[in-house]
């Protein structure tokens, strides 16, 4: 018998992903190291924590010679952070598959090559641009930052031509895309894990409903009609990327025709239900990846959907008297917008699970439609 060192994990980012990433990992014997600029970042507790910015290099030192592996639980951290880290270790997913999902013109295009359906898309550098964009894709069209958008950030619909001056302004001048509107019947995404030998996973697909662009609740579909489509979808970025860890694919459905919207390379909002609805988390499995442990299996062991909780916290209480829910509270000081907490309701049937959710939105002053 020998006696391993225990593996530690380093995670750019101390947020509420990396925080159920140390939750997942800490009773496997993994450790976990974190590197965040806020002092008060949410996976204090459950990491040793290195608190300076992604881009100084003394502390990169310092949390490269704490580690034997990177993760990161977002994409904006710095490419040349990334790229120091990984001459020195290994890093999981990789940096290639943290560069292309950065930029959303990178992510289309590749999504083009691969044959992975996607709006119709154009760079837009100017005023001029967009308005010969618009000629081309048509209206309605949403305009999206290229770098550093998320949850609906640094995005605007254009519905006629008096909404250009203004789309334009919003994005202050950054480089864009211009993509056509999608009418579609529902949102969708999957989640897939790939393990160090190559051997992948897919989660059943949850169904989304977005509202301000911020997800406000998933359902997991079992034996979605999709299912196997958004796999062989996923299927195709794991393999161009040898990718080890989480990914998550953003799918619009339209009328039983999937368009992809974009890809995260790390654990995802939308399979936050796999904690207590799945035989293995999505967060187990990624640490598992990266740490080079087998995977779990990913299917379900119940019914579920989770309710993301939003600029506030609902009282604890009333949350928990929802029969079957879980309550994750991430410790986070309110702030409008801000993901502060979300809670999972598990059962049997999808008549008890459907009445669960709609008891946890209407904690969020929300609705089945996220109105
Ligand atoms: P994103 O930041 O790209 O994930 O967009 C956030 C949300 O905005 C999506 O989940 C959709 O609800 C909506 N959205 C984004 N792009 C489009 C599009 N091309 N057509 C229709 N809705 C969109």
């Amino acid at each position: 018998m020998t006696t391993a060192k225990p593996t530690t994990i380093g995670i750019l980012g101390a947020g509420q992903l990396a925080r159920m990433l140390a939750l997942a990992g800490l009773p496997l014997g993994l450790r976990f190291v974190t590197l965040d600029p806020a002092p008060d970042a949410c996976a204090a507790a459950l990491s040793t924590r290195i608190i300076g910015d992604y881009g100084d290099r003394e502390k990169l030192e310092r949390f490269a010679g704490m580690v034997d592996v990177v993760t990161y639980e977002f994409e904006n951290v710095p490419a040349e952070s990334v790229g120091y880290l990984a001459e020195r270790l290994p890093v999981y997913p990789s940096p290639r598959a943290l560069a292309v999902s950065r930029d959303r013109f990178t992510e289309k295009s590749l999504f083009v090559e691969l044959g992975i359906p996607t709006p119709k898309f154009l760079a837009v550098d100017s005023l001029d641009g967009l308005k010969s964009a618009v000629c081309d894709i048509g209206l309605p069209a949403v305009l999206k930052t290229r770098t550093l958008g998320y949850d609906g950030k640094g995005q605007s619909v254009i519905k006629s031509d008096g909404d250009i001056d203004g789309a334009w302004a919003s994005a202050g001048g950054a480089p864009c895309v211009l993509e056509a509107f999608v009418p579609f019947t529902r949102e969708i995404s999957v989640v897939a894990v790939r393990g160090r030998g190559g051997e992948a996973r897919f989660y059943p697909v949850g169904e989304n409903t977005h509202s301000g662009g911020i997800l406000r609740h998933t359902v997991c579909r079992l034996g979605d009609p999709m299912q196997s489509a958004a796999e062989e979808l996923a299927s195709r970025l794991l393999k161009r990327f040898d990718y080890v860890g989480v990914l998550a694919l953003e799918l619009f459905d339209v009328g039983g025709k999937l368009t992809a919207n974009e890809m995260a390379p790390r654990v995802h909002n939308t399979g936050h239900w796999s904690i207590e609805g799945a035989r293995t988390s999505q967060f187990e499995n990624h640490v598992r990846a990266a740490a080079g442990l087998p995977l779990g299996g990913t299917e379900a062991v119940c019914r579920s959907a989770m309710v993301n909780f939003i600029g506030m916290m609902p009282d604890a209480a009333e949350v928990l008297s929802v029969d079957g829910a879980h309550l994750h509270d991430y410790g986070k000081a309110a702030k409008p917008g801000r993901k502060l907490g979300h809670a999972t309701v598990c059962g049997e049937g999808g008549g008890a699970v459907a009445a669960g959710l709609e008891r946890l939105l209407r904690l969020t002053g929300k609705g089945l439609d996220g109105q």
